[in-house]
């Protein structure tokens, strides 16, 4: 199930509102050649509307990143040098194309030098991982500094924010809401007459005030926070899909993309797999109920997905699966008709911090599943204390998402019919409205959600 976060909320007092301002975010995709970022350039000047757009690390950047705190973590500097270089060969490409002028292209020389002075530079010092955050932060940072060259050049005026100005986390890695609105209002009241704001997802400050991020894949997350903490009329998330789609594209043959969901819909699907949005950029917007649309950079006048916490349609509205998923069984005959049973069980997972996604019990078993297997040995181990235990790796939850499905008549036996060929070993119904999740061995996956998907839509 999605984890439910320890978010304390307090009073949205602080939100002031600033509903005539909307977000627009862009992933790696969509800025990361040259003839992208112009089109991003195109889709936020389409109206004068007020925006603050977050762009994400041009494609490829952040894993070359990574690949460079990888190579310095293990001490070899020579392969830390050539990912260096490559890296930055690709940006002196990149400018070149994407601006025209001397003196944008001369402004980019300069972005780009100071940038991989400060990677090489790291190369001299002992590292460690605050500066690996540090070296992770870059790939924002060049593409926002790149993509505010392009507006200059272009002579639209817009406004530089840096993220690491507003955008916090505390010693827990909870985003600081209350902060980053109180701060960013008053960032943008000095700025009432402007219309562009262009500013980095997923880096931030730590409570240490080091430079930190919001995890990988953390941009939607970061525009979906600005937009609750400024309560923006809607976040639109521009990707290179043209919104969330029934079932999983790259696995199935023929999906379509779903108009409207709700926030519980797309935070189940979000979680399971559905990769197009960060599932903990969910809440800000639901609690703060700010739309959050889904929209495709290359088809941009296509519907896309809106989320917003309306219900729209009963019954199956789309699957998403994850694979890497392990089952473990504790049977115990102590279980019948014993109380403190599940907690013992629980407390077990609880020690080792790792989290139960689905459950299932009967009088004499429970089954649970976890994705984090790093302290599976120990874990099995204390669980024997309780009962005889079993684990079956490499399976898969599929989970089927949809308003009021395990509810509405008849979805459980649809379900069930479209997988007579494939043995399942779990089932969740009714823990949740709008969910049910089934487990089965991950060389099924691709087939049950095949059969799934001609069994439940109607084509
Ligand atoms: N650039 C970061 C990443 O690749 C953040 C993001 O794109 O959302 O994970
Ligand atoms: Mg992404």
């Amino acid at each position: 199930m999605l984890e439910t976060k320890n978010l304390k909320f307090e009073s949205n007092n602080y939100l002031k509102p600033n509903t005539y301002m909307k977000i627009m975010k862009f992933g790696g995709t969509s800025v990361g050649k040259p003839e992208r970022m112009h089109q991003v350039k195109e889709l936020i000047t389409r109206d004068n509307q007020k925006k603050i757009v977050v762009l994400s690390a041009l494609s490829g950047t952040t894993n070359a990143l990574v690949g460079i705190g990888d190579a310095l973590a293990d001490a070899n500097k020579t392969l830390a040098k050539e990912r260096i270089d490559t890296l930055h060969k690709h940006y002196l490409a990149f400018y070149k194309e994407l601006l025209k002028t001397e003196s944008a292209q001369k402004k980019a020389e300069k972005i780009i030098a100071e940038h991989f002075e400060f990677l090489n530079i790291i190369l001299k010092i002992s590292f460690n991982e605050a500066i690996n955050r540090d070296i992770l932060a870059q790939g924002e940072l060049l593409s926002t500094k790149l993509f505010y060259t392009l507006l200059q050049e272009l002579d639209i005026p817009a406004v530089f924010l840096p993220a690491l100005d507003f955008m916090s986390i505390d010693e827990n890695h909870e985003p600081e809401l209350k902060k980053i609105s109180e701060k960013l209002e008053s960032i943008l009241s000095n700025y009432a007459d402007e219309s562009f704001f262009i500013t980095q997802g997923y880096i931030c400050k730590n409570h240490r005030n080091e430079v930190d991020n919001l995890k990988r894949g953390g941009s939607d997350y970061s525009a979906s926070l600005i937009g609750a903490a400024i309560n923006a009329s809607v976040v639109e998330i521009w990707t290179d899909i043209d919104g969330m789609h029934n079932n999983d594209p790259r696995i199935v043959d023929q999906t379509r993309p779903i108009a409207e969901m709700s926030f519980d819909e797309a935070a189940e699907l979000a979680y399971f797999g559905a990769k197009i949005l960060h599932p903990a950029s969910i809440w800000p917007a639901q609690h703060h109920n700010i739309a959050v649309k889904l929209l495709n950079t290359m088809e941009p006048d296509a519907p896309g997905t809106t989320i917003t916490a309306q219900e729209v349609g009963i019954g199956v509205k789309a699957l998403a699966a994850k694979d890497g998923i392990t089952a473990i069984k504790i049977k115990s005959s102590r279980m019948l008709l014993a109380y403190g049973f599940l907690r013992k069980v629980f407390e077990v997972f609880e020690k080792y911090k790792t989290s139960i996604d689905m459950i299932t019990t009967s009088e004499v078993a429970v089954s649970v599943t976890v994705d984090d297997v790093s302290h599976l040995s120990e874990i099995v181990k204390e669980l024997e204390a309780y009962g005889a235990v079993e684990v079956d790796q490499n399976q898969a939850i599929i989970s089927i998402v949809g308003n009021m499905i395990a509810e509405s008549k008849g979805s459980i036996a649809q379900i069930m019919n479209c997988l007579t060929d494939y043995p399942v070993r779990m089932v969740s119904y009714g823990g949740s409205r709008h969910n049910v999740s089934l487990l089965v061995d991950a060389q099924f996956k691709n087939a049950a959600l095949q059969s799934l998907n001609d069994g439940l839509f109607e084509w």
